[in-house]
């Protein structure tokens, strides 16, 4: 698996190297060219190639953040094996403060990409091409989007042994079962061999400082796991690990009081929120369901029938099973 020359972006990572290469990713038409910025720091010794990135939707800061602190304290470091960081993946969406790329589209719906697609497409195609196969390890750093506030999470298939393994080292509070999406980044990986995790916390345009410090932690977790580091480490508090999952939907539009604290175990019929009018006529409970972890509430003001508005535990799985 592991390989004497690394030639990453038309550069050879040498032993001991510690550069950053700028990943070519279009030109625009003002000409000026688009490149998203790649930190690589190669060990002495070899070992596993592991790739952290955040902003994969650019309007998503805490992934960025979290890769930030990552370089910032100089953790990137390994003693075994390579880390490439990518804190900045959609340089176009946080420009913008837009989750999506200039073409409309999701970038973590188009991968692999294709030579000739849309314009995300293309940069999917160049990184799927240049980055994807020197790389055997891949975090994907997201939060919440819109209004939605995640606790602290990784996301992974269970039934897949070797990310759900990668989950655990990681330590979140909180690990949840999660399919492969079709064309997402994690997707296109698994489909190359590589073993990928997806972490989410907070939500979008925020900052996050407990899922931030969680995402930190979890990364260097994981680098102790793969051998990357050398010294012991406190083991992390065994995860919650939510097999099964369903949204808790508004009832009635109107304004949302939010009654419950994410991250906690409540039990059914407990109070979740409040949905009101604003005329002090019309005021609904929304009960849980059922006894549940809530793991994501949405802090919008004001919500329609149907929104999404809590993520839920429908079962769990006990450790060690
Ligand atoms: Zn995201």
């Amino acid at each position: 698996m592991f390989r004497d020359h690394i030639e990453f972006l038309g550069t050879t990572i040498k032993r001991g190297a510690s550069l950053s290469l700028d990943f070519d990713v279009a030109r625009l038409h003002t000409r000026n060219n688009i490149q998203v910025p790649v930190f690589i720091e190669r060990a002495k010794k070899d070992g596993p190639v592991l790739l952290l990135m955040g902003g994969v939707h650019g309007d998503e800061m805490n992934g960025v953040e979290i890769v930030r602190r990552i370089l910032r304290r100089g953790l990137n470091k390994p003693d075994r094996g390579t880390i490439i960081c990518i804190p900045v993946f959609n340089i176009f969406g946080f420009i913008n403060l837009s989750r999506k790329f200039p073409d409309g589209r999701d970038l973590n719906r188009v991968f692999p990409g294709s030579a000739k697609g849309s314009l995300a497409s293309q940069f999917a195609y160049e990184f799927t091409r240049e980055i994807t196969p020197h790389v055997d390890y891949v975090i994907d750093f997201h939060s919440g989007g819109a209004d939605r506030v995640n606790m602290a999470q990784t996301r992974c298939l269970l039934s897949d042994t070797d990310s759900f393994e990668l989950a655990k080292a990681f330590g979140a509070p909180f690990i949840v079962q999660s399919k492969y999406i079709p064309k997402s980044i994690r997707e296109s990986f698994r489909k190359r061999g590589k073993t990928a995790l997806l972490f989410e916390g907070g939500k979008s345009l925020r900052f996050d400082e407990e899922a931030i410090e969680c995402g930190v932690r979890g990364a260097v977790n994981v680098m102790h796991h793969l051998g990357m580091k050398k010294g012991e480490i406190e083991p992390p508090a065994p995860s919650v690990i939510i097999k099964k999952s369903k949204w808790v939907r508004a009832p009635h539009s109107g304004m949302l009081h939010v009654k419950v604290k994410n991250g906690t175990w409540i039990k059914k019929k407990t109070v979740m929120a409040l949905i009101t009018d604003p005329f002090g006529e019309f005021e609904r409970k929304v009960k849980a369901p059922f006894d549940c972890y809530v793991f994501c509430v949405n802090i919008s003001t004001i919500v329609n029938r149907g929104d999404a508005l809590f993520h839920v535990s429908v079962e769990l799985e006990e450790e060690g099973e």
